[in-house]
């Protein structure tokens, strides 16, 4: 059966965005369908951070929808326009978004299993031993077991943004968004952390990664999206953006990085 657009699990219809009067997004669309892992590539400054922060209601929109699970995120509809929801709509929202940031911003004082636990007890009012259990079988599957007492100042930077995904997946949500979030560790440390986003691609979790990793976007992504300059300038397999990329701008982007 082929999928259609409205199985998407996130739809990204003709979003713009400026900052100022830079235009940083400029009529995007994207469908993201269940269990697709998207790689977002492309140079620095085209807008590949904002439009994966517009999907979680981080960044405001300028015109365009955005709808994760068939939910408008941060907006409501009323003659035709966008209105903003209060801010309780938008936390409610963003639970079934899972984000990971380039900086993983643990809380210093919590321990890393409590660093996992303390959404889902404090925002989804869960019971504390319940979701204890749960913390600690996240941490082993992010390869932590051993260090679930352990404060992030004890952690290297790889081990933290493991427990950063660990938190993220949580609160169970539907999607992950991923940006850059191996750019800011020690290179011997990045390569468990891409084990761990493989493991959960292998595992069906829907994806979307904004990465500078080539190889791991060639072997995980179902689809690779070239951005420049505000735009979508390609899209495609792995197989096809890297082997066989159509446009001018992905062939001088390779050649630039690979
Ligand atoms: P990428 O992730 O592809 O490197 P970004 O989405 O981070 O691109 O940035 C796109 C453009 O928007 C850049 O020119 C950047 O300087 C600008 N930009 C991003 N965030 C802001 C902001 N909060 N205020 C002003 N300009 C911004």
């Amino acid at each position: 059966m082929t999928a259609m657009p409205q199985d998407a699990l996130v739809r990204i219809e003709d979003v713009r965005k400026s900052f100022g009067h830079l235009q940083v997004l400029r009529g995007v669309w994207l469908n993201v369908m269940r269990g697709e892992v998207v790689c977002l590539i492309g140079p620095s400054g085209s807008g590949k951070t904002t439009l994966v922060r517009c999907i979680n209601h981080l960044e405001t929109i300028d015109s365009g929808r955005i709808y994760v699970d068939d939910v408008l995120v941060g907006y409501r509809e009323r003659k035709g326009g966008l209105h903003p929801v209060r801010d309780a709509v938008v936390a409610a929202q963003r639970r079934n978004i899972g984000m990971v940031f380039q900086r993983f911003n643990l809380f210093p004082h919590l321990t890393a299993v409590q660093n996992v636990s303390i959404g889902p007890v404090r925002v989804l009012g869960r019971s504390k031993h319940e979701v204890h259990a749960e913390a600690v079988g996240l941490l082993s599957r992010v390869g932590l077991a051993d260090k679930i007492d352990s404060y992030p100042s004890q952690l290297s930077g790889g081990q933290q943004q493991r427990v950063a995904i660990a938190r993220a997946l949580a609160m169970h949500p539907a999607v992950m968004l991923f940006d850059e979030p191996t750019s800011a560790l020690d290179p011997e440390t990045v390569g468990d952390v891409l084990g761990v986003m493989r493991d959960l691609a292998a595992g069906g979790m829907t994806m979307i990664v904004v990465t500078h990793e080539m190889a791991f976007a060639r072997e995980v992504a179902d689809r690779v999206i070239m951005m420049d300059q505000g735009a979508i300038v390609e899209a495609g397999s792995a197989e096809q953006i890297f082997a066989r990329p159509d446009q001018e701008r992905t062939k001088a982007f390779l050649r630039a990085i690979l």
